[in-house]
């Protein structure tokens, strides 16, 4: 078609979530058609949040502020923790506004199928977190898949001896349900309907 940046600029686009080659070439054109007012800004955007960006040294959740906005917000409840996989979940919470606490995100699930143990996930510094005292309550709002009720077990044993509430998300979805494709309504209800875990 075109040249070599065109076919390497559609080749990355089509790695994205969602994009596959005829939509990488559909974004590519509309791009390529306005490059001053579509193409530029979006390419000076990407640089600026691939060098700002990092993830919360505290709660896992991505910002260019470290502590993050959630983590220094003094109006949010600092005696609760939510505990999710991703930033993903991280971020349909906040949509949904349903919750005012703080967040640890644990990076995935345990999974022996997958080799996933505690050590490749950010469980150390939960426990840490929540050792210093001042929380009260964590809530696992984990997937509802097989290794997310491991995982949620598997905290709950390491977390209660440390004195504080553990509870669990209920949630309206029966299987695989990642907290992120939930609706806002589902999430709030979920969250409302927590149970000791
Ligand atoms: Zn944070």
């Amino acid at each position: 078609m075109g040249g070599p940046e065109i076919e390497k600029l559609i080749g990355l686009l089509a790695r994205l979530p969602g994009m596959g080659p005829r939509s990488a070439r559909r974004a590519a054109l509309k791009m390529l058609q306005q490059p001053e007012a579509r193409m530029l800004p979006l390419a000076g955007a990407i640089a600026d949040a691939a060098r700002a960006v990092k993830p919360c040294s505290q709660c896992g959740n991505l910002d260019s502020r470290d502590p993050c906005v959630i983590c220094t917000d003094a109006h949010r409840d600092q005696a609760t923790i939510c505990v999710v996989e991703g930033v993903g979940d991280l971020w349909a919470l906040e949509r949904a506004a349903v919750y005012r606490g703080l967040y640890h995100v644990l990076g995935g699930t345990l999974s022996a199928l997958a080799g996933v143990g505690p050590e490749d996930l950010n469980v150390a510094s939960l426990l840490a977190r929540v050792a210093e005292g001042t929380v009260s309550e964590v809530i696992l709002a984990l997937g509802a898949t097989v290794d997310g009720a491991a995982t949620a077990h598997w905290l709950t044993d390491r977390l209660k001896p440390l004195g504080v509430v553990v509870t669990r998300v209920a949630q309206g979805v029966p299987i695989g349900g990642a907290l992120e494709i939930l609706d806002e309504g589902t999430l709030a209800t979920a969250l409302r309907a927590r149970r000791p875990s």
